[in-house]
């Protein structure tokens, strides 16, 4: 197997990893033989093929085509209708686009996105902060290439606008296990133990966010 990319670095050690289009990525120091690489990839072929192999199928997922958006965890299908004065508009059963050009239409769905998130999202975290009597400082909403939310030292917390495609339950999942940051900086046992203490059955959207993030990142 000969990776697709390798990236050269002062780094010590070699890595590897799957990028969303299945390509094997190589992480390597600057001087390391192209033979060591390639006895490095042998020994993790069959990680390689697993990873790869989850991915293609991930993107042969045609379940999420251009028509239909997903909001909250249901897929709803989006309508042209170009005599609407806005831009996108959500019924309650469609989407109602008034334009048909894929760079607006793009453009209008994250805009709505991110707004909706907004709308919901941070009212929720504010509730929560208070329930159990958490401290926050500012709230960020952004769209992050790689992570869902983050907390920092300043209690400062980041919270991505594409989890407005996820259900609410793993919407509060996040928002609660980034709270909960900002009394146990790491994921030690008793980081878990608080996160189950304010949402139970937070596995299961913990799971449900492992299994179908790549959707909410196809935007
Ligand atoms: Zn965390």
């Amino acid at each position: 197997m000969t990776p697709n990319k390798i990236i050269r670095s002062k780094r010590r050690t070699i890595s590897i990893s799957i990028n969303e289009d299945a390509e094997l990525v190589v992480r390597a120091p600057k001087k390391l033989s192209i033979e060591k690489i390639q006895d490095f990839i042998y020994e993790k072929e069959k990680w390689i093929n697993k990873k790869k192999k989850l991915i293609e199928d991930q993107m042969k997922d045609t379940s999420l085509n251009q028509n239909k958006l997903l909001y909250l965890g249901f897929l709803f299908p989006i309508t042209l209708n170009q005599t609407s004065s806005k831009k996108l508009i959500f019924s309650g059963e469609e989407f109602i686009s008034n334009s048909n050009n894929p760079e607006i239409l793009s453009l209008s769905i994250k805009k709505w996105y991110k707004n909706k998130f907004k709308e919901i999202a941070i009212p929720r975290l504010n509730y929560f902060a208070d329930k159990y009597n958490l401290s926050v400082n500012q709230i960020r909403i952004k769209e992050q290439k790689t992570m869902w939310g983050s907390c920092s030292s300043k209690n400062n917390i980041n919270l991505n606008y594409l989890l407005i495609m996820a259900p609410m339950d793993v919407i509060d999942y996040v928002i609660i296990h980034e709270l909960v940051h900002t009394i146990h900086r790491n994921h030690s046992v008793n980081f878990w133990k608080s996160v189950e203490s304010i949402m139970p059955n937070f596995k299961e959207a913990k799971r449900w966010l492992k299994e179908n993030g790549y959707k909410l990142r196809r935007l």
